[in-house]
């Protein structure tokens, strides 16, 4: 074994000694607390002054009673674990409820003690956190690697994240007790930790319990490079000058003179993150081995300091990151940046809130009930203050942003799941400098929804790394996504976007507008994988399938879309005129109607084929013809080549000639050539020729023309 792994288990068999000592002295009398639950004790209440001890005292009675004469394989009394399991909890600032189902949490797999009796003495609360750890015991580990595993960890532990948090204290414990284990038996466990998790525990924020995790089966799995690592850290800290405390105090000076109130810590890395570092720098420099890390007391004091540092220091400015405005996923907020010293070495800064912190380190174990309705939340807060917990505004008001935005908690639920199910995550980049935090398998659909919230419903388009991609692309770590935005205030999301979204914030966005528009959004994407721009479907452009003159989409129509009654004069009163997506009629074009469903007519180019196959299956032509208004619509096909910035351009050079693009889809290049389509409305028809011209004369393009008439359902 490593010394260092040596030094941290002394450590933590010194805690345990004087535990199970205690333990071994019996449960103290009823009206004080036994010892062996002080350190518990003192570390929760450090957390929350005025929680109520007494199911702590009762939930250790029983445990140390019922676990009596086991032993754990390092020959201590078995209570030690669960109290040290406990201990990392309280120390994180979970709540009672959690702490005392912690203490319990072995007793019903290893004891007599049954889960009736669990709910008897401690409440359904309780009962239902030690059925979730006893149940996740029983979880196969198989497929480690598997997001499925994830899931049916969440399955097995009805979705409570306090569950997790247990299983995440409980095999750190494990973890560190691994040294009685047979070198095969560690490995095994380690590689389970490593696989299932350490990601866990990424994605629900314990940043604390990671990187714990991270250093103890770095050491088991590998042992060398471990050693090297180690051999680093002593060299540095034997070194004379130490250029983080030196940047620490340049920082604090800058900070007071600004009349900022902030701590600055020195924050080592720990053996993985040095490990890492080197692995990308190679010969690590002394500002190489930690961060800084700025504690300030409110959010705005955050950019101030980022202020004062980027104005009176010398930043990396490609180093900064925006986590408060856009945070991460699993919901941590900071602000990162970086500076250089004269000497060239980049200090990494972090900045952030107290409560900031709080949530960085403990994630969910700080979460608390994730269950409780906000006014249970509130007359607790007000009973025990417990619920009081100052991380609550910040993330977990999102959390329950999205329940209640969610249509029903079971899509909360499943999609929060998905989300926890979610392997690692990427960071992409906007082309403001700022970043989104994705899970991996993220696409456009999720970038729009993480940066604009609903207003992403109006989301046309994106381009990644430059180029034009459908909003479907999966984004990859490291991507530049520029979001393209539309005008149009009807803007819809599409069905088809529930496909592609798997974030909580796009699904739930997206369901929640469906939920409220049911009739519309059905189109069935039959060209899905070719749709850059969707259709605005305001319903003035509404596809139809000729053959049956139906609605493609159904959607908002009528005297209050574009096609009001007045721009097309129609032999049938009351009649609601559509003016057909197929060949998209415009003033002076010679025009026919047919009637569909609920009162609508719709408007054909007479030379359009869907106007032949209607006629020659019997449908009778109603009369139509153009009224006094000059505004038209109508699509254009452009064709050009390859080249960066073509959609600007071309898009730009059509607003110029007042043109205001509806809807578009751009086709994937072939041969270097690309196919766009726009449905453009212009205020007067007599524009139309000098917008074709304005289109042909951008760089690349080579043919501009009105789309053809034959173009559905050939
Ligand atoms: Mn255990």
């Amino acid at each position: 074994m490593t010394p260092a792994v040596s030094r941290r288990k002394a450590r933590a068999r010194i805690d345990l000694r004087r535990l199970g000592r205690a333990a071994l002295l019996g449960p103290a009398s009823r009206d004080r607390l036994p010892d062996a639950i002080s350190h518990v004790v003192d570390a929760h209440r450090a957390h929350h002054p005025d929680a109520d001890l007494e199911p702590l005292r009762r939930a250790y009675v029983l445990a140390e009673s019922s676990h009596r004469g086991q032993m754990r394989k390092s020959g201590e009394p078995y209570i030690t674990h669960p109290l040290a399991v406990t201990l990392i909890l309280a120390e994180l600032g979970a709540e009672t409820t959690t702490l005392t189902a912690s203490l319990l949490h072995d007793t019903v797999e290893d004891t007599d003690v049954t889960l009736d009796q669990v709910g008897e003495q401690f409440g359904a609360e309780v009962r239902f956190l030690v059925d979730g750890v006893t149940k996740l015991e029983k979880v196969d580990y198989g497929a480690a690697a598997e997001p499925e595993t994830f899931r049916k960890m969440l399955v097995a532990t009805g979705n409570d994240v306090r569950v997790m948090s247990i299983k995440l204290a409980d095999r750190l414990h494990n973890m560190r007790t691994l040294g009685v284990m047979r070198p095969e038996k560690q490995a095994r466990i380690a590689k389970v930790t490593r696989d299932v998790l350490i990601p866990l525990a990424e994605r629900l924020g314990v940043q604390a319990l990671k990187t714990e995790l991270e250093d103890l089966v770095f050491a088991i799995l590998h042992p060398e490079e471990y050693e090297h690592t180690r051999e680093l850290i002593v060299d540095n800290a034997s070194r004379a000058d130490d250029p983080l405390a030196e940047m620490a105090d340049a920082m604090r000076k800058v900070l007071r003179e600004a009349d900022i109130q902030a701590e600055v810590l020195i924050r080592p890395r720990h053996f993985v993150s040095v490990h890492r570092v080197s692995r990308k720098r190679g010969r690590l420099r002394g500002a190489d081995f930690g961060r800084l890390l700025v504690l300030v007391n409110e959010d705005a004091d955050c950019y101030g300091v980022l202020g004062e540092l980027h104005t009176c220091m010398t930043p990396v400015v490609s180093e900064f990151k925006d986590f408060i405005a856009v945070p991460k996923f699993n919901l941590y907020q900071s602000l990162h940046t970086a500076v250089a010293r004269e000497d060239g070495q980049v200090t990494e800064v972090l900045i952030r809130t107290h409560q900031m912190h709080k949530v960085a380190e403990a994630g969910v174990v700080a979460l608390g009930n994730p269950y409780a309705p906000p006014a249970e939340e509130q007359a607790a807060a007000a009973s025990d203050g417990e619920r009081a917990d100052p991380t609550r505004p910040g993330w977990l008001s999102r959390l329950l942003d999205w329940q209640e935005a969610a249509p029903d908690p079971d899509t909360f639920w499943s999609t929060l799941r998905e989300d926890l199910a979610q392997d690692r995550e990427i960071t992409v980049f906007r082309p403001d400098g700022g970043t989104l935090g994705l899970p991996e398998g993220a696409t456009c659909v999720d970038a729009a929804y993480a940066q604009y919230g609903e207003d992403a419903h109006a989301c046309i388009g994106a381009r990644v790394n430059g180029r034009l991609a459908t909003l479907s692309t999966v984004l990859r770590d490291g991507d530049t996504v520029q979001l393209l935005m539309g005008q149009d205030p009807a803007s819809e999301p599409s069905r088809e976007w529930l496909e592609h979204a798997h974030t909580p914030a796009a699904r739930i966005a997206i369901q929640r507008w469906l939920a409220a528009h049911p009739s519309q959004g059905d189109a069935p994407g039959a060209e899905e994988t070719r749709v850059l721009f969707r259709p605005t479907g305001d319903g003035s452009v509404g596809q139809e399938t000729a053959a049956e003159g139906q609605a493609f989409r159904p959607a908002v129509e009528g005297p209050a879309g574009r096609y009001a009654t007045a721009d097309v004069l129609v032999d049938q009163p009351g009649a609601t005129v559509r003016l057909a997506g197929c060949c998209t009629p415009v003033p002076p074009d010679e025009v026919t109607g047919f009637s569909v469903r609920g009162g609508v007519v719709t408007v054909h180019r007479v030379e359009c084929a869907a106007v032949a196959r209607m006629k020659s299956a019997g449908r009778a032509e109603i009369g139509v013809r153009w009224g006094d208004t000059t505004e038209c619509r109508v699509t254009l096909v452009a064709e050009s080549f390859v080249r960066p910035h073509l959609l600007a351009d071309l898009t730009e050079a059509m607003a110029l000639e007042g043109a205001e693009i509806v809807s578009a889809t751009v086709e994937p290049p072939t041969q270097q050539r690309v196919r766009h389509t726009y449905t453009v409305q212009l205020p007067d028809a007599a524009l139309l020729p000098g917008l074709m011209r304005a289109m042909r004369n951008v760089a690349g393009v080579y043919d501009v023309s009105r789309a053809q008439p034959q173009m559905q359902g050939a």
